[in-house]
């Protein structure tokens, strides 16, 4: 007999194969988005665009976006904004992290079947994160695996079937690595991700998260921030360069200090600069 517990147990084999992982998708963006600079809320725009595009285009079934940068500038956590923000019925992420332990053929087949389940509803996000950690990249060799490259090159260009729509944001931090491999051809648009390059966006930064106690503890740290070279009139010259991740990190690590909080942030960021 089929009693309530079945019915229950059925609805969570369901839940994960075919539809939304949004818990997935917000644990990606722990420290949610500080918006330190007009180049995230542009490039929040252009994702939305795109969701936009796949949408209500019928011209364009797949569309396929590159969000690259150096490591730790946010790549993961905007491609999971953009996809959350969707609001799309199949909403799904496909990351190494999610695959740990996993041989080659299971990495293969797990990437098809998210694929193929997004196949079945009319409008799908699916966000392949770090595409030279999926595809098992070491420069040394150079090796990666040839059986996920197979997988991904045809996935990342085939056409969902008729009626379906699929948006696909691929993020990684090796993109001249992506044309060595033949994946470029497989995007429809890049987006580049930058570090933070300039001592008003690390201070937004610092603002955002109340590193500093008062104000004169935050001119304090802006002077020797700038004693120590961060202050580059462009961000060309700017000795500054860092990822928004590492920088909330360095962020984390200088607040356990509060006598020295200043110090510690300028030594950190010289330290990282050198
Ligand atoms: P990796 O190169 O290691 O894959 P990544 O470029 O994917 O790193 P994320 O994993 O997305 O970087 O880490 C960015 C972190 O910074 C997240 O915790 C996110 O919540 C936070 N964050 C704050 N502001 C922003 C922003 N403007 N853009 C992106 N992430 C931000
Ligand atoms: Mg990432």
């Amino acid at each position: 007999r089929v009693n309530r517990g079945d019915f229950l147990n059925a609805l969570d084999e369901v839940t994960p194969a075919f539809g939304v992982s949004k818990e997935e998708l917000e644990q990606v963006v722990q420290n949610g988005i500080i918006h330190f600079a007009p180049v995230v809320d542009e490039l929040l725009r252009s994702g939305e665009l795109f969701v936009e595009q796949v949408r209500t285009s019928t011209r364009t079934p797949l569309v396929s976006l590159l969000l690259h940068g150096p490591p730790g500038s946010g790549k993961t956590a905007l491609a999971a904004t953009v996809a959350q923000a969707s609001q799309y019925p199949f909403m799904k992420l496909v990351s190494p992290e999610g695959m740990v332990g996993f041989s080659e053929s299971q990495k293969v087949a797990a990437i098809n079947k998210v694929f193929a389940d997004s196949y079945k509803s009319p409008l799908s996000v699916i966000v392949v994160d770090n595409l030279e950690r999926l595809l098992d990249f070491t420069p040394i060799g150079p090796r990666f695996s040839n059986a996920v490259l197979q997988a991904l090159m045809v996935l990342l260009s085939r056409r969902p079937p008729k009626g379906r729509r699929l948006l696909v944001i691929s993020t990684s931090s090796l993109r001249p690595v992506l044309t060595d491999l033949g994946l470029s051809e497989s995007f429809d648009a890049e987006l580049w991700v930058p570090p933070i390059a300039s001592l008003r966006s690390l201070e937004y930064v610092l603002k955002e998260v109340e590193l500093f106690h008062d104000a004169s503890q935050h001119r304090n740290a802006m002077h020797m921030l700038q004693q120590a070279g961060f202050d580059g009139t462009d961000e060309q010259d700017s000795r500054l360069n860092i990822g928004i991740k590492k920088l909330l990190s360095v962020i984390e690590m200088a607040r356990q200090e509060p006598e020295t909080v200043a110090e510690r942030l300028t030594g950190s960021l010289m330290e990282l600069g050198l």
